[in-house]
This record gives structure tokens, C-alpha cells and sequence, in this order.
């Protein structure tokens, strides 16, 4: 039977739940135990696919394909586990499959409620992501008071009392706040955000604190006596140095002791040395290099959170700092790319959604090609890289993608009508398809061709998997001039171009696939990890 730790947030929003959640579920993985994690949405959306990145941060996909909050992505970095479709469900889900059994009469002769119905399907799907694992992280987005949020509480406060789970722990994170003009920390608004979960039933059995400054002793037993729990389960979160410092750093304060105490796990210790000689290198590496990272979403960094960590994640294994000059595809259009990207040792075009500052990405790739930067282009980046190929070496004037262009004579990057999707059946696509879910989504099997960039950076494995978030497809019309013309595909998938290389360049790739989504800490992407350490090899030639 499964344990269930809970981790509810207060006082107000971007406290870091999802790293702190994330980084109790290392540190009990590390302990050996099989971990794993959920992420509750409370919004109505069913997804977070149809939003803006720039409304809601980056759009994770899971190996199975479900369009996921980024949350899920901090879990799959910290844990280095894939998890699947089960681990993040939203209000709009839970609403959905209850008025689609009412509708099929599963219910029949009873008024649909929202205690029990809608809280017993929760409670459910809780224990659904639950099944084969001995311990269950549950972040539970918003913050207790909001109204959205009250089916939630409601459901982990009943899984007290449940038969079927062996155990719950909840740990609340807060913000205590340093008042600097009276020179003094304050604990008033922990305090009522635990009445506040303690009038819906729940006392939490820890306080997790963001502060600005350690907690002193006193103020910690201070907490504890006011918020009624024990002493050694008030744990301070500063801000770290990176975010993987944080199991660490709540190690140090041995965390896992109440935990583990409440929920009869026995000793834990985990062995987190590979991990901390890899943090270590985070925050003071030897080496360094600057990547031109070429984007639309800037003014939210969440935007592009998993390429960010996976460089990270590269620079750790390289002993380096990969510093990210962001550059505005918009504004190349306006100031040209030398001016921009001349500082930069590489340059990297990420994936993208509609025509904004598409022809500045174009001008990038060319900047990058002709003067033979090292470059990786991703999704959109590697549609583009054909765009600008067809255009300056082919000579295809108003070659395209036809997101851009319906009418293009050259459609470099076009919708394909159907494909085989990833349980093998047909799937029809047309411009008329809806927009939610209908991308081709989730992991694909890559053929790699030998000798390729791509192939060296998988240690010639032939078949690698990746996952993918896309609504086109590169044209295998165009495929034979572009391989005369010295563009050759690299990666095949089912037929799909999946990869191109131009070989008159030393390091020059395009990806149709997001490598950046199954980047960890412990074992960072093959894709990521050669781009990073051409440019450093070429910065140190
Ligand atoms: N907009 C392009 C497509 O739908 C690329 C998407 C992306 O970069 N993720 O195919």
C-alpha cells in the first residue's frame, strides 16, 4: 500500500512548491524507495497546451504524450524518472470524466455533487498515480484559501481516514517574511495560513519557510508551538544558489527524520554524493561559454524552462558555466543578427508557436551557417533551418512553412493529413483539426544515420527515443535537393525527417524532437551535452 506525502503552499504563490516537492521525492529516492509524484492543477483547463507560454511557462510532455504543467518537468530533472500521463490531472479533467459518466449513466437515480462525486473522483485519481509506488509526493498548485482549491483539501483530508492508504504526511510551505526597517522575521502570516488548513481539517505535520535569512532557533520553536507541530519539522528554505542545492540544504536540517518517523519508513540515508559534486559544479565551475539563445517568449523565462535546466544540466557534466545571452528573434529583425549574436560562441533557435519573429529566427540560422557557429536549432528551430536552407543555397525565393505561408510554392515544413500515432493507429490532421491535444506529441523511436553529429552524440546507438510537440512535419519532397545541395537528414522516424546536419560546417543541427525534455541533472541529454561541449572544444581551439 502506497504512503502519501502532501505539500500545500500558503501565503501567497511562487514559493518554489514544486521544487520543494520535488526535492523531498530525491531525497527519498535516493533512500531507495520507489517514488512517486503528482502535480494537481486546480484550473478548468483540461491542459495547459492551448495557453500561452507566456500566461503559464513552458508545456511539458510526458513520454506518453500528455501536455503537462512544468512542474512535472522539475520532477522528471530531480528524479530522474520518466512519469507518465498520471502524474499531473486538472480541475477541467476531473470535471469532465464525472459529467461523462453521469452521461453514460453511471450515476443513474443520484444528484451529481461536489462532495461526493466530484471529490471521490480526486480522491481516485490520487491513488491511481499512487498504484506501484511506495510513497506518493502530492503538490497541490494555488494556495489554501483559494476557492478552487477546497474539492482538493477536502479529498487529501478524507485520504486521512482511508483504508486503502497506509499512510499521509503534509507539509506546508509559506513565506516568512524579514520586515528589514524593524530588523525581524515574522511568523504572523505562517500562522494563519495553518488555521486556515486547520479549519478544513488538515494539521500539517511540517512547515517548510521561505526566508530570506536562516531561521533563528527560537523563531523556529516560536512556529512550531504556534502552528502545533514538532520542533525538528520547521525547515527554513532560503533562497539557494541553484535549485538543486535544495535537497542538500534540507538534508542538512534532516528533513526525512519526521517524515519518516510519521509514515514508518525506517532509517534513511540517502547517498547524494554524485548529487552534490554535480551542484558543486553548478556554482563553481572551471570552464565557461555563451550561448545566443534565440526566442519570442522572453519576457517569461518559464517559457523555455526545460532547455534552460538542460543546459545547466550539460554544463555540470562539462565542468562549465553556459551563460544564455537571450536574444529576441523580433529584434534581429529590426537590428540584424551580427549585432546580436557576434558575442555569442554558439547559437541555439528554439521551438515556437505562430509567425512572430520568425524571419529574425531565419536570419539567425543564416548568421549561424555562414559564419559556421556552432548551432542546434529545436522543433521550430530545425523547420526554419529548411526555410533558410531552400531560400539563400537552394535558391527557393519564398520557400516556407506553411504555418506561415499557405500559399508558398515551396512548403519546406507542411501539415501532413495523417500519421501513425504512438499506439501505432492512424491519425488524421487537417487544418480544420481543433487545436487542443492534436499535435503529435509524446515519444518517437529516431534512426540515426552513422557518422552523423547526431549519432556520435548517442554513442551510435541506432535507434534513440525522444519526445516531440508539433503540428508539422519537413517536406521529403524537398529532400533530395537539399541533400545535393550538402543539407542531409541524420534522423528518420517512420519515414518523418527527424534530423538534419549540414555537413560543410563543424557542428550544425537541426532536431525535430525536444531533446530538452528528458534532460536530468544525473543524466543530461545526449543532443544538449554535444552542443555544449562543441562550442566549448571550439572555444578552446
Ligand atoms: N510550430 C511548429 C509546429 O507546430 C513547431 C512547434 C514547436 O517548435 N514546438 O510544428
Amino acid at each position: 500500500m502506497t504512503k502519501y506525502i502532501f505539500v500545500t503552499g500558503g501565503v501567497l504563490s511562487s514559493l518554489g512548491k514544486g521544487i520543494t516537492a520535488a526535492s523531498v521525492g530525491t531525497l527519498l529516492k535516493h533512500s531507495g524507495k520507489n517514488v512517486g509524484m503528482l502535480k494537481i492543477d486546480p484550473y478548468i483547463n483540461v491542459d495547459p497546451g492551448t495557453m500561452s507560454p507566456l500566461e503559464h511557462g513552458e508545456v511539458f510532455v510526458t513520454k506518453d504524450g500528455a501536455e503537462t504543467d512544468l512542474d512535472i518537468g522539475n520532477y522528471e530533472r530531480f528524479l530522474d524518472m520518466s512519469y507518465l500521463k498520471t502524474s499531473n490531472f486538472t480541475t477541467g479533467q476531473v470535471y469532465s470524466s464525472v459529467i461523462e459518466r453521469e452521461r453514460a449513466g453511471g450515476y443513474l437515480g443520484q444528484t451529481i455533487q461536489v462532495v461526493p462525486h466530484i471529490v471521490g473522483e480526486i480522491v481516485d485519481r490520487i491513488k491511481q498515480a499512487g498504484e506501484s509506488h511506495d510513497i506518493l509526493v502530492v503538490e497541490l498548485g494555488g494556495t489554501v484559501g483559494d476557492i478552487e482549491g477546497l474539492p482538493y483539501m477536502e479529498a487529501i483530508r478524507q485520504m486521512k481516514h482511508d483504508d486503502e492508504v497506509s499512510g499521509t504526511f503534509f507539509i506546508h510551505v509559506t513565506l516568512v517574511p524579514f520586515i528589514k526597517a524593524a530588523g525581524e522575521l515574522k511568523s504572523k502570516p505562517t500562522q494563519h495560513s495553518v488555521q486556515e488548513l486547520r479549519r478544513i481539517g488538515i494539521t500539517p505535520q511540517m512547515i517548510i519557510a521561505r526566508s530570506e535569512i536562516a531561521l533563528p532557533k527560537t523563531f523556529k520553536k516560536k512556529l512550531a508551538l504556534s502552528c502545533d507541530i514538532a520542533q525538528d519539522s520547521v525547515i527554513d528554505a532560503l533562497d539557494a544558489a541553484s535549485i538543486y542545492a535544495v535537497p542538500m540544504s534540507f538534508l542538512q536540517q534532516n528533513i526525512l527524520s519526521p517524515i519518516s518517523k510519521e509514515l514508518d519508513l525506517g532509517e534513511l540515508n540517502p547517498d547524494m554524493n554524485e548529487w552534490d559534486s554535480l551542484v558543486k559544479k553548478i556554482v563553481s565551475p572551471q570552464k565557461r561559454i555563451t550561448i545566443g539563445f534565440v526566442g519570442k517568449y522572453l519576457e517569461l523565462k518559464e517559457s523555455y524552462k526545460s532547455l534552460t535546466e538542460a543546459l545547466i544540466h550539460a554544463g555540470a557534466h562539462l565542468d562549465t558555466r553556459v551563460e544564455i545571452c537571450w536574444v529576441d528573434s523580433e529584434e534581429i529583425e529590426v537590428r540584424g543578427s551580427q549585432e546580436l549574436l557576434c558575442d555569442c560562441d554558439a547559437v541555439l533557435v528554439a521551438g515556437g508557436f505562430g509567425s512572430r519573429g520568425v524571419e529574425g529566427k531565419i536570419k539567425a540560422i543564416e548568421y549561424a551557417r555562414v559564419n559556421k557557429v556552432i548551432y542546434l536549432g529545436i522543433c521550430l528551430g530545425m523547420q526554419l533551418t529548411l526555410v533558410e536552407y531552400a531560400r539563400n543555397v537552394l535558391g527557393l525565393e519564398d520557400a516556407n512553412s506553411v504555418e506561415f505561408d499557405e500559399n508558398t510554392t515551396n512548403p519546406m515544413v507542411y501539415l501532413i493529413d495523417n500519421f501513425i500515432n504512438q499506439s501505432g493507429s492512424t491519425e488524421l490532421r487537417t487544418h480544420e483539426s481543433p487545436m487542443g491535444g492534436t499535435l503529435r506529441l509524446g515519444e518517437y523511436p529516431c534512426e540515426t544515420k552513422k557518422g552523423s553529429h547526431l549519432a556520435d552524440a548517442y554513442k551510435n546507438k541506432e535507434i534513440i527515443y525522444e519526445r516531440h510537440r508539433h503540428r508539422y512535419e519537413a517536406n521529403p519532397a524537398y529532400r533530395e535537393a537539399l541533400e545535393k545541395a550538402g543539407m542531409v537528414v541524420t534522423g528518420e522516424s517512420h519515414g518523418l525527417i527527424e534530423t538534419v546536419e549540414i555537413l560543410e560546417h563543424p557542428w550544425f543541427l537541426g532536431v525535430q524532437f525536444h531533446p530538452e525534455f528528458t534532460s536530468r541533472l544525473q543524466t543530461p541529454n545526449p543532443v544538449i551535452l554535444a552542443f555544449v561541449e562543441a562550442t566549448l572544444n571550439n572555444v578552446e581551439s
